[in-house]
């Protein structure tokens, strides 16, 4: 499959800026290769465009005599204290580093650095399939040099790497994400031997800053089916240790011969199936998150059975721990996710319940713009076995989104403002900012959702007269 034709290389390394890397390197007579990502990239026909050269020589060098040629067209950085410079071309970047060979030490990711060979350099690489090099150098253009069979692990897709794992795995421990993440991200497996020394070097991820961790997280995330990613992380130990919420979501009790769902077996499955509806990365976390306190409001009721009352609103509460800790980005992106999972069964609850015009409102109200996103994850929470269930469920919320539509379109709630501001019962009844106008404002808000009066202002006006007299106050003069 993976298996391709001289040609299809050929024409790949025929592209302009592979050319011209070609002649300079030439000249100032190194070897140049393209290797790692774009190499394996060309195997599996994906599309890449952060290209990597590696030269036996000065990376900076040969960067700076590229970008020479290409002149106005072509930006040039160096960055002096890696040893690396980049020329960013149209929508391509071009990596420059001289080979290197890396040494470790035990505390830290970061290596001693010297110079070194291609053969050093590809054995610092992380696994077979990344070490590849294709030979720029006119005499030996296109050549493949691989001295792991990185193109066997590609037809077998295996995930190894090119060096004793523990070793390579204890060097930089963030190549445990990595194996997993590429495994996600390429239907591939982690080859038994490399997948056993991520389970011994667990624990060395604690190393690994959080951004880091959390970079390939998202990649996982992003994967078509992220649950490959998941239960390997889970697999191999790393999960509890980077992400212990998750794993306590694990099995499932029976008592007087009652279960429930194993949580995580659940989380996963409507994280993929949300997958197949939505690119969004943070209603992808919504969907990993959903049930996150599950664990913690768990109860046994003789009557009810097993109970896991209010965990949406729990769930709402843990999340800004999580994303701090996680180093996750504490903005609005947070905030939807909070949101998303507060509201999580609100919609499964309405297609279960009668659906009454005032409980549609007011979701509508609470998710604002976000209830389409809202209804993709409750579509994707459906997990249940039963078919007729599912069918029930999905014609329920089918419903929904019909009254959703023609309510939006007669009162217009979904991003609504009281059509009577604060300010104007302030000046109405002469009164400072105080309770009352609260109670007031939240009145007009409630009797707007629950169909009692239209959302128009005169209506709104009215009522807050009526509502205000109630209350012993009078209109000022
Ligand atoms: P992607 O772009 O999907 O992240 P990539 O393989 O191009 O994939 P980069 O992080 O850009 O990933 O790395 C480029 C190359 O550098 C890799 O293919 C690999 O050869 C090497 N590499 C990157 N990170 C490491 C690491 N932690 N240890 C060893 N080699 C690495």
């Amino acid at each position: 499959m993976y298996l391709i034709e001289e040609e299809e290389i050929m024409r790949h390394l025929s592209a302009k800026p592979f050319r011209l890397v070609s002649e300079v390197a030439d000249e100032l007579q190194v070897e140049a290769y393209v290797i790692g990502g774009y190499v394996r990239d060309i195997f599996l026909r994906r599309p890449s465009k952060d290209i990597d050269i590696v030269t036996v020589g000065s990376g900076i060098e040969l960067a700076k005599a590229v970008a020479g040629k290409l002149g106005r067209k072509a930006h040039l950085s160096v960055f002096k204290n890696f040893g690396t410079a980049q020329v960013k071309l149209h929508d391509l970047e071009l990596e420059f580093v001289g080979a290197r060979k890396e040494s470790y030490q035990r505390d830290s990711r970061k290596p001693i650095v010297e110079d070194g060979t291609l053969e050093d350099d590809q054995n610092r690489r992380d696994f077979t399939i990344n070490a590849m090099a294709l030979c720029l150098n006119a005499d030996r253009y296109g050549e493949l040099v691989d001295p792991f069979d990185g193109l066997s692990d590609m037809e077998d897709l295996t995930i190894r790497t090119p060096l004793d794992p523990d070793i390579t795995f204890s060097d930089d421990p963030l190549r445990m994400m990595r194996a997993i993440r590429f495994a996600t991200q390429l239907g591939f497996f982690i080859d038994p031997d490399t997948f056993d020394a991520i389970e011994r070097n667990k624990a060395r991820i604690e190393i690994i800053s959080k951004e880091r961790i959390v970079d390939e997280l998202n990649k996982i995330i992003l994967a078509p089916k992220p649950s490959i990613g998941f239960e390997l992380l889970d697999r191999s130990g790393l999960l509890d240790l980077i992400f212990p919420e998750l794993t306590a979501l694990k099995g499932a009790e029976t008592r007087e011969g009652i279960g429930h769902k194993d949580n995580f077996a659940h989380t996963l499955m409507v994280l993929d199936k949300l997958c197949k509806t939505s690119d969004n990365l943070w209603l992808r976390w919504s969907a990993l998150l959903h049930d996150i306190a599950k664990p913690a409001t768990k109860r046994w009721d003789k009557r009810l059975g097993w109970t896991f009352h209010n965990h949406n609103f729990i769930g709402e509460r843990m999340i800004p721990g999580i994303f701090k800790r996680m180093k996750l980005p504490m903005n609005e992106k947070m905030k939807y996710v909070q949101k998303m999972v507060s509201l999580h069964m609100r919609p499964t609850v309405l297609a279960d319940d009668e659906v009454t015009d005032s409980a549609i409102r007011r979701l509508l109200f609470d998710a604002g713009d976000d209830i389409d996103d809202l209804m993709l994850l409750c579509e994707a929470d459906i997990t249940s076995k039963n078919p007729e269930k599912v069918r029930r469920f999905l014609r329920n919320f089918r419903l929904v989104r019909e009254k959703m539509a023609a309510i939006e379109e007669k009162d217009r709630v979904r991003n609504f403002q009281p059509p009577v501001t604060g300010e104007e019962i302030m000046d109405t009844f002469g009164l400072p900012p105080s309770q009352p106008v609260g109670v007031i404002k939240e009145a007009i808000k409630n009797a707007i959702l629950d169909g009692v009066i239209p959302n128009e202002y005169e209506a709104a006006r009215r009522f807050m007269l009526e509502r205000a007299e109630k209350m012993g106050l009078k209109p000022q003069p």
